[in-house]
């Protein structure tokens, strides 16, 4: 029997929850033909896992199968006069720079991290610092395969499966398994980007301004400072830039550094950001940030590479999800353009209000989207993240404070993210989805014994299986 076998506990990238599961890591598209037709004998529950970079439970399953494709990362084929590009789904981005990048050819959508993989990509239908020009990576995928619960193999593009194409795509892993992806990469003028910054001394500066910027500037990102209140409530600094046109394409400040600046080695920085990260040191950092502009000077230059533009977190502080003792939410919100303002105003307000500071939050622009992927993310306006440590003897504050922001989140008619923490309940779900109940239509038609679940659909849904309960809220 699977669930005999020894099990591996398997985090969401926050690290505030985790789950102890079969993990499978194919190689190939036959082991996982085997690995579906035994997990149906066994009527055991599969759970798709690219690298793991999703917050919260989406890629956990309690005593299930978590089926891990990070070892089927093959590039099958490369056309650098098209920009097409086909590649086992493990694939990371972080490969696909490597191999295009020198051709003149980028990855059109990149997310906040380059280790995400191509399947975790579609699942979460992810998007960047340039989602107001380019949308997300949905809009690039010519075609897919994926093998779903009658264990067969299915192609899908805008031609073929299109229901499947459309709810696959965003569909957070929950209709089969993504073997393999076809993606058209976008060609660039240079690999480098000329960095700029305003500061803004609240929300309302801060969105005013960057209505300005984000029609000219391809990538953008605001930095806000999420604790002050009054006045200067949600100060912060817009970076923004173009891609320079001086066809350099060599890839530099693409290695992670092992130390910081000061010569914290990486590694041991959080046992000391365990003890000393909190609201009070938060604020001096901020001050620092408003006044020195000291964290995000050095992407503020005349020619930086989108290596070290693109993926700060990656660069700056790569074991961040090791910094909290018990992990962080990162909770993330989009408003449609005319809320926004008073909206994240206002749920910047109910942190303040419960105590449950975000030590760290930025502000992105969206743009409408051109196609209709069953349950993506963006719409027209900006998102908000928040970043808030895990307390887990106040956890059923923190869950009451996350349904309150929930329910401003609705009025105003956004949603939260699934790739970040998805502290959300079925209402809330179909409240901020409006696909919602055609993709549960959809999982019933190709996966009616519900052979691909989460302990995040279980969750939400609130199903209960033998062997695994339905997850609490307060294990998120
Ligand atoms: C530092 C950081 C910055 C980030 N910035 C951004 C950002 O700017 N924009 C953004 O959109 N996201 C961002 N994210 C979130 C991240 O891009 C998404 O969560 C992404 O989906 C993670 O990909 P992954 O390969 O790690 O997949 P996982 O997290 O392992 O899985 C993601 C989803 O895809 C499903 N899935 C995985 N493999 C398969 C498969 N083979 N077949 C079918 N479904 C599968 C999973 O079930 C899950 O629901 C960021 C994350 C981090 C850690």
């Amino acid at each position: 029997m699977y669930n005999n076998e020894p099990k591996e506990r398997v985090y969401g990238w926050g690290r505030t929850t985790f789950s102890n599961s079969m993990v499978y890591r194919p190689s190939s598209i036959i082991q996982i033909h085997s690995i579906i037709e035994d997990a149906k004998k066994r009527k055991l529950k599969i759970t798709c896992r690219g690298s793991g970079r999703s917050y919260g439970d989406n890629t956990l399953n309690s005593n299930q199968i978590v089926l891990d494709i990070s070892e089927m990362n093959k590039i099958l084929s490369w056309d650098k006069e098209t920009g097409l590009i086909v590649a086992e789904s493990g694939a990371t981005i972080e490969k696909i720079i490597l191999k295009c990048v020198p051709d003149g050819w980028l990855f059109p959508s990149m997310p906040g991290t380059r280790f995400v993989s191509l399947a975790g990509a579609l699942g979460n239908n992810v998007h960047g610092k340039n989602e107001f020009h380019r949308g997300c990576i949905g809009e690039y995928v010519q075609s897919f395969d994926a093998i779903l619960a009658d264990n067969k193999l299915y192609t899908c593009s805008r031609d073929k499966n299109v229901e499947l194409f459309y709810s696959i795509i965003s569909g957070i892993g929950l209709l089969g398994v993504i073997v393999n992806v076809s993606i058209n990469l976008r060609k660039i003028p240079s690999y480098y980007v000329n960095g700029n910054v305003k500061k803004n001394k609240n929300f309302k500066e801060l969105i005013e301004e960057y209505e300005t910027i984000k029609g000219d500037f391809e990538y953008s990102i605001a930095w806000i400072d999420a604790i002050k209140s009054g006045k200067g409530l949600g100060r912060g600094e817009i970076n923004f830039g173009n891609l320079i046109n001086d066809n350099d394409y060599t890839i530099h400040d693409h290695e992670i550094p092992k130390r910081l600046s000061i010569g914290i080695s990486n590694d041991f920085l959080p046992l000391i950001t365990k003890r000393i990260l909190n609201v009070h040191t938060m604020k001096l950092v901020n001050w620092l940030q408003i006044n020195l502009g000291s964290m995000s000077s050095d992407v503020q230059k005349t020619k930086v590479s989108l290596s070290k533009y693109h993926y700060l977190m990656d660069m700056k502080f790569p074991k961040y999800n090791f910094f909290f003792k018990h992990g962080f939410f990162e909770y993330q919100a989009i408003l449609p353009i005319q809320f926004c303002m008073k909206g994240f105003e206002e749920l910047l307000k109910i942190t303040h209000k419960y105590g449950f500071y975000s030590l760290m939050s930025s502000l992105k622009a969206y743009r409408n989207q051109k196609e209709d992927f069953l349950l993506h993310f963006p719409l027209e306006g900006f998102s908000m993240t928040m970043d808030i440590p895990k307390e887990e003897n106040k956890i059923s504050q923190q869950v009451k404070m996350f349904f309150e922001m929930n329910e401003k989140v609705i009025e105003y008619g956004g949603r939260i993210n699934f790739g970040k923490t998805p502290i959300l309940n079925l209402e809330h779900f179909e409240n901020m989805y409006p696909n919602s109940k055609e993709f549960i239509n959809i999982k019933n038609k190709y996966d009616p014994d519900y052979l691909f679940e989460s302990n995040m659909f279980r969750r939400i849904m609130n199903i209960t299986r033998e062997g695994c309960e339905v997850p609490s809220i307060y294990s998120i």
